[in-house]
């Protein structure tokens, strides 16, 4: 008994794991189904509206604009339907049909049908065939009556059609075939003058939705466009540094346009260079960073023309140049570079490619463009901020840190040095008999004297060391993970240095040496203030022992 309880137990569980396997199958199944259903939708939408030549989604648009081409294709076929209906029960047809050339094809096809018949064939249909291409080649309405039995002249029908009348009108736009609209009778009662016209009438009915549509979308549009601006202009005003702003920048113009690359590139007058700021999208790394002189390049041309290029959207990357020849962007079909400017002063650009065709219309452009706008100011605000910034925390002459900027640096750095318990040194600077230095050869040669010095420490730190100028003629270096030893051969290189410098002033060549006081954290003190006291103590010992040298505490 107990065993065949335990294969019962056996059987239901297998079968439950299997049922379950089943289950996760079938799930998938569906999932995968309904992506395909949902797929074809969208691919529907997307020919629909380039046939109703609502604003051509050049490659799908954002989430918003894929809703907005599909309601508009919703509006325009429903107006359609009651169009042809509405036909349909008033003049007693059999079918009425609308049929519209395929883009880029010698065919038509069914767009939209009223019938009583169940022998209509799906299409497309030969554009100049039958008796609706007799129509399409004239472009005048064909009106036949008393129509055989047997006649196969009528393209959206399979077999013979068992109609006695039929008339078809094309629909122009501006001289441009746009639609056939075909209406037949199985009774032999042939158009009257009076029907040819209300048939004539409906046609303008149609091209009245098309035209309606194509208003809506754009109003659509530009409501979408505001809604996007705004949000960048937010967002740009909260991004503090360029590469904050650069990145809000970069993300908008994804939300106006789906690109394959993307750049901002900054244009420096002063010394006639661009450079690529920041890149977005495909191999954004191999141009990021990217710097070269004025030339001929795309780029180059719209800062100096502060208009956008190429000026029809189409890239040839073979004849065109973007950046540099040698740099190439490769397999982009569209492309376009907009001017970035502030106050008439062309300050870089913003470049979008795409490797589809025809990617960025007029209406794309001027979006991107008036994004630029925003984008040109939000850029040259962060770059005053930094200049701000640099101000506030530099010297003006050396370049090196202000005394303020150095010490809050340097608490910090203590207090790491305290946590990780490592070692820190500083080293105290001051060049010798300067006054006297000033006094024969002027202060101005003093003061190359001292761009000089800041060079020189520069040049002998480490990356992760601070160079300070305290004001005067005294310099600070702060070194992390530094002992007192190491320290000193540091100060001891930089002396060696100075002291192999010569300068050349009008009063011919001159030498200057420093005196150096090197005091480590936490051997010699254990507060920001006390290290640098004690870093000029030792400092006070090299000038006593009789400068250009290295002393320590
Ligand atoms: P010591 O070897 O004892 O340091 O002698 P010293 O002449 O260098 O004496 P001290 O350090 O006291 O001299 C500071 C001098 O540095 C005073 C001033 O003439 C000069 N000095 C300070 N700031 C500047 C500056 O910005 N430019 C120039 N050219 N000289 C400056
Ligand atoms: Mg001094
Ligand atoms: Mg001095």
């Amino acid at each position: 008994k107990r065993q065949v309880l335990g294969l019962n137990a056996l059987f239901t569980a297998g079968f439950g794991a299997l049922s379950h396997l089943f289950t996760r199958v079938e799930i998938v199944r569906l999932r995968r189904k309904s992506e395909l259903e949902l797929e074809a939708r969208k691919e529907k939408v997307r020919d629909d509206t380039r046939l109703f030549r609502l604003v051509a989604p050049s490659s799908g648009g954002g989430r918003d604009e894929e809703r907005l081409y599909q309601t508009s294709v919703q509006e325009v076929r429903q107006a359609l339907y009651h169009a042809l209906q509405l036909l349909h029960r008033t003049l007693d047809l059999h079918t009425c049909v609308l049929l519209m050339p395929k883009t880029d094809a010698e065919q038509l096809r069914i767009v939209e049908m009223v019938s009583r018949s169940d022998d209509l064939a799906d299409g497309p249909f030969s554009l100049g065939a039958g008796a609706v291409g007799a129509a399409v080649r004239r472009q005048l309405t064909t009106n036949l009556q008393e129509i055989r039995p047997g006649y196969t002249g009528i393209c959206y029908y399979r077999g013979p059609a068992s109609v006695r009348s039929f008339i078809a009108v094309p629909v122009l736009e501006r001289g441009q075939l746009r639609a056939v609209l075909c209406a037949d009778r199985v009774e032999d009662r042939p158009f009257s003058p009076e029907e040819e016209e209300l048939l004539r009438d409906s046609t303008s009915h149609v091209l009245r939705a098309f035209e309606n549509e194509r208003v809506f979308m754009q109003l659509e549009r530009s409501k979408l466009e505001q809604e996007i601006l705004y949000r960048v202009s937010q967002d740009l005003s909260t991004a503090r540094t360029q590469d904050g702003v650069m990145e809000v920048g970069l993300k908008a113009a994804k939300d106006i346009v789906p690109y394959d690359f993307a750049a901002i590139t900054e244009y420096q007058p002063e010394g006639r260079k661009h450079s690529v700021r920041r890149a977005a999208g495909e191999r954004a790394l191999d141009f990021q960073g990217l710097r070269f002189r004025d030339n001929t390049s795309l780029t180059a041309m719209v800062v100096k023309n502060r208009h956008y290029l190429p000026y029809r959207g189409d890239f040839e990357s073979k004849q065109q140049v973007l950046f540099t020849k040698k740099a190439k962007l490769k397999g982009m079909e569209s492309l376009l570079v907009l001017p970035l400017v502030v106050r008439e002063e062309p300050i870089g650009t913003l470049i979008v490619a795409a490797k589809t065709p025809e990617a960025f219309p007029s209406e794309v452009r001027a979006t991107l463009q008036a994004l630029s706008n925003h984008l040109a100011v939000a850029m040259a605000n962060a770059r005053l901020v930094r200049q701000l910034e640099e101000l506030a925390t530099t010297d003006g002459l050396t370049g090196c840190l202000n005394k303020r900027a150095f010490l809050d640096q340097m608490e910090q750095k203590i207090m790491a040095a305290q946590r990780f318990g490592r070692k820190l040194s500083v080293i105290v600077t001051d060049l010798d008999h300067f006054k006297s230095v000033n006094d024969t050869y002027g202060h101005a040669a003093g003061d190359r004297v001292l761009q000089e010095l800041g060079q020189v420490l520069k040049r002998v730190k480490r990356e992760t060391d601070l160079v300070a100028r305290f004001g005067g003629e005294e310099f600070c270096v702060l070194c992390e993970e530094t002992d007192s030893r190491g320290a000193e051969l540091l100060a001891e290189r930089v002396r060696e240095e100075l002291e192999n410098t010569e300068l050349q002033t009008e009063l011919g060549p001159l030498r200057v040496t420093a005196s150096l006081g090197v005091a480590t954290f936490p051997d010699h003190a254990t507060t920001a203030p006390d290290l640098f006291v004690q870093g000029d103590k030792a400092l006070y010992e090299a000038k006593n022992r009789g400068r250009n040298q290295v002393c320590t505490v």
